[in-house]
């Protein structure tokens, strides 16, 4: 059986795709994967040299920690296969700086834009996260160091904001069945989703890539006094929906995911050669 990977829709923070001949097991292990496996750079430690705002350390060590910022999984390693053993060096680290004196007669507000990298290609996905409002005359200096981690530690090191996947439906409408009641189609106003249309023929019929919205939900099947209608799934065929907040784009995050998939696969071919296993009937 071979895999066949087809993009439906992309943008900058969503990807759509379907993937046919896989088992569900092995399009579940994509999921988690890409939910808590794939490496992603956060702010792990944070050095607050002067803070003059209302927030406890505590609170902006937090914020500083859930803003994304865009991943460069060429240069970096996780710190615990890093040559330098987790201490943190130029391979396995970026540092951010903020240092800010409101010299304003106003109230400042302190924005991801103004972190400063070391690495112009780690950065915040997005400059216009606020972390937090310095009066006028206050201070606000700290030294933050960002380090890859997987989301299974934290979730701050998640690669996607969301990730679903969904069974492929195709259904069969069978309109010769429909004489019998013309004017009101039950079924249409019964899906959920609007995946059917009744304005023309007087027939119903299904939207196009009704698949893409279809949920299985089956109450159009079970609502239709006709039997007009059957819901087949598509074995070994499943719709991914990705919503990304941009910290890997989706190229890499897709291939990566193979990558470790790979790894796992043959981390457990090695571990189980060494084992005798005895099936019992
Ligand atoms: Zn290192």
């Amino acid at each position: 059986m071979s895999l066949n990977l087809e993009v439906i829709e992309k943008d900058e923070n969503n990807l759509i795709f379907t993937i046919e001949g896989i088992t569900v097991e092995m399009a579940n292990a994509i999921r988690r994967i890409i939910l808590t496996e794939i490496p992603v750079m956060a702010v792990d430690e944070v050095i607050i040299l002067k803070n003059d705002s209302p927030l406890y350390d505590e609170i902006i060590a937090h914020r500083l920690g859930m803003i994304p910022l865009k991943t460069d999984l060429e240069t970096y390693k996780l710190p615990r296969e890093c040559e330098c053993g987790g201490y943190g060096c130029p391979l396995c680290q970026v540092s951010l700086t903020c240092e800010i004196h409101n010299t304003d007669t106003k109230p400042k507000t302190i924005n991801s834009g103004d972190l400063k990298s070391n690495d112009p290609k780690i950065i915040p996905v997005n400059d216009k996260i606020p972390i937090l409002k310095i009066d006028r005359n206050d201070k606000f200096i700290i030294e933050a160091y960002c380090s890859l981690g997987i989301g299974k530690e934290h979730a701050k090191h998640s690669a996607v904001s969301n990730i679903y996947y969904r069974y492929f439906p195709e259904i069969e409408l069978d309109d010769s069945k429909c004489d019998n009641c013309p004017d009101k189609c039950i079924v249409s106003r019964m899906c959920p989703k609007r995946l059917y249309d009744f304005s023309s023929n007087k027939k119903p019929s299904l939207v196009r890539d009704y698949w893409k919205e279809c949920d299985l939900c089956d109450s159009c099947r079970t609502n239709c006094p006709e039997e007009a209608i059957k819901i087949n799934i598509v074995d070994n065929k499943y719709i991914f929906f990705i919503e990304s907040d941009g910290v890997l784009p989706f190229n890499v995050l897709i291939s990566k995911t193979f990558e470790i998939f790979n790894e796992k696969i043959e981390e457990f071919e090695e571990k189980l050669e060494g084992i005798d296993i005895e099936i019992q009937s």
